[in-house]
């Protein structure tokens, strides 16, 4: 973070708090992109996701009373209440995350100790898959359990923010997100199995090639009911997959040959395509990391084209605007690879761009994005950074 918004924070923090005469610590934890493996978090299989350099920083300060007070650069709501009394239900505002993280820890036999005054300055665009939540909730319980000098276990870091999440916040997030702005390492892609964390830190050296990042600015309208019905949609697949496979409990488990030989259990065409999709998205993301290790740019890039088509065909979450945006992106030279990447319907694209080619990829991919949808994008040209942090 540069020195001027830093200094700036400490004046915002003081106007809202009081200086008192106490040390106030920084923390800081990143958005993440995921770079392959998408709608396969709950299916039990293999991600590919990098934290960003960009994220949510918190400014935080011990108080000698009991209150927890907590605000954001972003919103204009504030919430205060007693650390021993912690709001039961959530409020329907952005302070649900922080609070549900703190509730969280104290189920988890963590409860806070003293009062807090807690500032968040966050970088992340809301809702653009970027998972700015995952971020809001990590640095706090990253932050709290440090300053209560308790263990800070990433891991467990990460499960606590997405119950958190699941439970108080009461969206039914995966564990990826969480996951990767924890444990995430600049210059590198973390491969994680969701359905057992076991992960694997395997460096993303891209050399003259770049990260951007597209935003379509697309409203995410339906991606709450869609999510969810995909979700039962590949339940529904385990089921019936079954009668071959009883010990199935994921998706995930599955390999293309063993997927092959018997889809035809499944009854429903689409319920099929489904499958077929978390399945190969699955191989792809092993293939990905060999790839990458290989420092085989273009077989990666390849493996982005081919993602992107199966989440459009098979498994149906792309949208007009996503499509556009990678279609455009494809016709400049020098970018290997561009696909939707988080949930879709909406939110961002993730492109490899060589260097000498960003200028262009940004005026022209955004014109023709912007002729073809009415809608502004914007562009993150992002390097690979930390997981959750102490800064100060
Ligand atoms: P995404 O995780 O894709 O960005 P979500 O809808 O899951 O989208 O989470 C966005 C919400 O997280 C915001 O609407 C807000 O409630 C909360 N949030 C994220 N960053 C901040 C921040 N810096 N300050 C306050 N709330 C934040
Ligand atoms: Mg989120």
């Amino acid at each position: 973070m540069n020195q001027q918004l830093k200094e700036k924070l400490h004046r915002t923090f003081i106007e809202y708090y009081g200086s008192g005469d106490r040390p106030v610590n920084v923390f800081h934890a990143p958005g993440r992109v995921n770079l392959i493996g998408e709608h396969i978090d709950y299916n039990g299989g293999y991600v590919l996701p990098a934290a960003l350099e960009f994220g949510t920083t918190l400014l935080i300060g011990a108080r000698d009373d009991d209150r927890i007070s907590l605000s954001s650069a972003q919103f204009p709501e504030r919430a205060e209440f007693a650390y021993g009394q912690l709001p039961g239900a959530k409020s329907d505002q952005w302070t649900d995350y922080p609070t549900g993280v703190m509730v969280t820890l104290q189920q988890a036999g963590y409860p806070l100790s003293r009062g807090y005054d807690l500032l968040f300055h966050g970088e992340i665009p809301n809702g653009s898959g970027l998972s700015s939540s995952a971020s809001i909730e990590v640095v706090t319980a990253f932050a709290l359990l440090t300053l209560e000098g308790h263990p800070v276990d990433r891991k467990q870091i990460s499960l606590w923010a997405q119950k958190a999440e699941n439970a108080y916040v009461g969206v039914n997030c995966g564990i990826m997100d969480q996951f990767a702005v924890a444990n995430g390492k600049k210059d590198h892609a973390i491969l994680l199995m969701c359905d057992t964390l076991e992960f694997e830190l395997v460096p993303f050296q891209t050399g003259n090639y770049k990260l951007v990042i597209g935003n379509t600015n697309k409203r995410r309208g339906l991606v709450d009911s869609k999510y969810n019905e995909r979700r039962s949609e590949c339940e529904t697949a385990v089921n019936e997959l079954k009668a071959a496979f009883p010990e199935l409990t994921l998706l995930g488990q599955l390999n293309r040959d063993q997927f092959a030989q018997h889809a035809g259990l499944i009854a429903s065409e689409t319920v099929r395509k489904r499958a077929k999709h978390v399945i190969e998205e699955n191989e792809r993301v092993l293939q990905s990391v060999q790839k990458l290790k290989e420092n085989d740019l273009a077989a990666f890039g390849r493996l982005m084209r081919e993602s992107h088509l199966s989440l459009r065909d098979l498994y149906e979450v792309s949208c007009f605007e996503l499509d556009v945006m990678v279609e455009e992106a494809l016709k400049i030279p020098g970018v290997v690879g561009s696909r939707m990447t988080g949930a879709g319907f909406g939110g961002c694209t993730v492109s490899l761009v060589r260097e000498d080619q960003i200028e262009r990829f940004v005026r022209e991919v955004g014109e023709a994005y912007e002729k073809a949808t009415g809608l502004e994008a914007a562009f993150y040209v992002c390097g690979v950074g930390n997981g959750a942090e102490q800064i100060e």
